[in-house]
């Protein structure tokens, strides 16, 4: 794969400016060009530039809202409500995440539901913005059915993802954010098109074989949830909270609903903030600091956003998939 250094600053200037052109006003593409340069910064590639083609095609389909004007209502004391006027999640959780950080730091705890937006970014980032504020952070969101449940052959639930984010005194926060598929379909598209296999049963291919092949995997076969029942499990639940509870569209609902032109369908996300100061009381750091140092000291271990949170020190170019940016800058 042949990349292209390019710096973090420019990556922002050329997100920005794509999104802008094909109809996204300055707050919308802000909000979007901060997503992408932070993945790209943190060496989350399948959720940076990878993914301006599809933003592009779906401003351009009119499927989203470049100009969203989300909206917070307060549905009780402590769940608040976002309407994303159909724009990308990113805006909508500009929007949100304020007013749920003073309402779990009145409440001890905060739900936030997105309805009607556009999700294509990875999720720590929301987690992990309610742990810099001394908050835990879950957050899930559906999508479009790609993910076979236990059992199926067939899709119903998305790559569904859920994160969790737990805020530390010294230290950036653990993070995991995780799709609750095997691989994620972002890092089945780059395994599919850098010509990489996949580990062995990541999916079926369109005869509801195993695989390892990503192509099979992405043009007619399905993708199989972690850890077998499990995972499946996990899946479900994320369709009932990110749905069900949000009130926003099903992975099957999505799809039924999408005009497939390669950006992300519409969908809500449930996001949950607990103050651990007003829930544990005031020992609540240095006794969960007891408990990292015992799974740091096991052999073999690391806390999970470790690897993107060392990326992160690195304030060099990122190198950049050269066909990619050729694609992005033609798009200017
Ligand atoms: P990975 O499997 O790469 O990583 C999952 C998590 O596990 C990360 O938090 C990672 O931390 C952690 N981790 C990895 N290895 C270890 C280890 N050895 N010890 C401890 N922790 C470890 O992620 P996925 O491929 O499943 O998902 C990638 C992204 O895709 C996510 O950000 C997700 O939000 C996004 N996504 C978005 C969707 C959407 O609709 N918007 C749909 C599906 C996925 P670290 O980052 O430090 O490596």
């Amino acid at each position: 794969m042949n990349t292209t250094p390019l710096r973090l600053e420019k990556i922002y200037d050329l997100a920005y400016s794509v999104l802008s052109k094909y109809g996204c006003d300055p707050f919308n593409a802000e909000c979007v060009a901060t997503t992408v340069t932070h993945a790209e910064r943190d060496g989350s590639v399948s959720h940076g530039l990878f993914r301006i083609p599809g933003y592009v095609a779906s401003l351009k389909s009119k499927k989203v809202n470049g100009a969203s004007k989300p909206i917070n209502t307060h549905l009780t004391n402590n769940a608040i409500r976002v309407e994303g006027d159909y724009g990308f999640a990113p805006v909508a959780i500009k929007v949100g995440l304020p007013e749920l950080i003073k309402t779990t730091r009145n409440y001890g705890i905060g739900i936030l539901t997105i309805k009607n937006t556009h999700h294509f970014a990875a999720l720590w980032h929301e987690t992990e913005a309610l742990a810099e504020k001394n908050l835990i952070g879950l957050a899930c969101t559906a999508y479009k059915p790609v993910v076979a449940p236990a059992g199926a052959k067939k899709p119903l639930y998305g790559t569904n993802p859920i994160s969790f984010a737990w805020p530390r005194k010294n230290s950036t926060p653990v993070v995991f954010d995780m799709a609750t598929s095997t691989m994620a379909l972002g890092e089945v598209q780059v395994a599919a098109r850098d010509g990489h296999k996949v580990p062995f049963g990541t999916g079926l291919n369109s005869k509801g074989e195993k695989t390892d092949d990503p192509v099979a995997i992405s043009n007619g076969g399905v993708l199989l949830p972690f850890g077998d029942y499990k995972g499946s499990s996990i899946a479900m639940m994320i369709e009932l909270l990110a749905a069900g509870l949000v009130g926003d569209l099903f992975s099957f609902e999505a799809a039924n609903e999408d005009n497939n032109d390669g950006g992300p369908s519409r969908g809500g996300e449930f996001i949950m903030a607990i103050s651990p100061e007003l829930i544990a009381g005031k020992n609540w750091n240095d006794h969960s600091e007891k408990f990292f140092e015992q799974l740091t000291s096991l052999d073999g271990t690391r806390l999970p956003g470790q690897r993107r949170h060392n990326n992160r020190k690195d304030d060099g170019p990122r190198k950049i998939n050269s066909e990619l940016l050729q694609t992005i800058n033609q798009l200017i």
